[in-house]
């Protein structure tokens, strides 16, 4: 006999899902080439923080190398990349997990430490997937009320609102203002060890590039704190944004935690390779660096030549504070049917937009369109 079909009534999902907003990515240059009718070769795609030198060529000859292991399952112990990584940072194998992108490991870590009746407390303005996966369990979110990182307003609220997890990210996505590194540590000293602490780093080359009072090292921090979480990427400064490989390093009590939330192979073959090689290139990563704070120096004297506020960034971005009279979602869709994709912020609440520090040609054209707009 048939099953009997419910064709009344509408199906109800995970209540935790009602409130997620979907998390925006950056437009990609395909959308645009359909909705505007731009030819590809137009659009400047300045709004997802990618490297604009793309990445080493020793990774793309390597990954080329090993396209006939794709029936392969990958190796799931990811030795040769934690080995890479163990050696780079000066950590052991067991202090690593390895996420597809350090946006992963963010959910493995609130997923392991978190529930339904946890509170986590994050920055003002920052990353947006924190609330994202606090949602997912139904963490309550707690928000400072300043933009850069005011160690202090933490401090405060950790004191009253008792958070199960904190946040900070150094440099900030997307505002790019780094935390001063013996400023972080103080901080660490205060709270508990039942809080775990995530220190996210996905900019950190960027800021120690710039200036060294900004560097965290996972070393320090690990020898020091058992309740600390170091985040890294290889999708900024490395250039595999696409490869999809991030990581976290912590004491081992807590990484054994994340690896019971770890699907196996979520690291695929090709993107173990692409990491591996990547490290094994430092050259390219510091040409990359020099070249962004040379490029960084060409928007803060637009900026200035424009009177438009801009924040200091420890980044591959800048963020531009505009004018009263200026409202950053029009100036952003302008900019966009141009064919120059960037980030606008009106959904973090501030007039203002994100650009990604592109190649000299890329920063050029957006001068030029962000000139003729206002
Ligand atoms: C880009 C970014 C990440 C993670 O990127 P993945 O591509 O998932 O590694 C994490 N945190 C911040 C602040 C970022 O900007």
């Amino acid at each position: 006999m048939a099953r009997k079909l419910h064709k009344r009534g509408v199906m109800k999902f995970n209540k935790h899902l009602e409130n997620i907003t979907t998390y925006e990515a950056g437009k990609p240059i395909e959308l645009v080439v359909r909705e505007f009718g731009i030819n590809p070769k137009d659009i400047v795609k300045l709004a997802s923080n990618e490297n604009p030198h793309g990445c080493s060529p020793k990774v793309r000859e390597a990954v080329g190398n090993i396209l006939s292991k794709m029936s392969l399952y990958p190796d799931d112990s990811m030795v040769k990349l934690k080995d890479a990584l163990s050696r780079k940072y000066e950590v052991t194998n067991d202090n690593l997990v390895i996420g597809s992108g350090s946006d992963q490991v963010i959910e493995f870590a609130i997923h392991a430490k978190a529930s339904s009746s946890s509170k986590i407390l994050i920055n003002s303005v920052t990353f947006a997937m924190y609330e994202i996966y606090a949602k997912h369990i139904g963490a309550e979110i707690i928000r400072t009320a300043s933009v850069p990182h005011d160690l202090e307003e933490f401090y405060k609220l950790y004191l009253e609102q008792k958070p199960s997890m904190i946040f900070l990210c150094t440099p900030n996505n997307p505002t790019g203002d780094a935390i001063d590194a013996k400023e972080l540590y103080q901080f660490l000293r205060k709270i508990d060890s039942d809080t775990l602490v995530v220190v996210d780093c996905a900019y950190m080359e960027y800021a120690i590039g710039k200036d060294e009072s900004k560097k965290v090292e996972p070393k320090d921090l690990i020898a020091e704190f058992d309740n600390v979480l170091y985040l890294g990427t290889f999708s900024k400064a490395y250039g595999l944004g696409g490869m999809r490989v991030g990581y976290g390093i912590a004491n081992p009590k807590i990484i054994k935690e994340l690896y019971k939330l770890r699907p196996p192979f979520n690291i695929t073959t090709l993107s173990l390779e692409a990491a591996t090689v990547a490290l094994s290139d430092e050259e390219f990563v510091q040409m990359c660096i020099a070249d962004n704070i040379k490029e960084m120096k060409r928007y803060e004297e637009f900026a200035k030549a424009q009177k438009i506020d801009i924040i200091e960034s420890y980044t591959n971005f800048v963020t531009l504070r505009l004018n009263n009279n200026q409202n950053s979602t029009e100036i952003s869709n302008s900019l966009l049917q141009k064919g120059m994709i960037v980030r606008n912020l009106s959904s973090y609440n501030m007039n203002a937009i994100r650009v990604t520090i592109g190649t000299t040609e890329q920063n050029s054209r957006f001068f030029e369109l962000l000139a003729q707009i206002i």
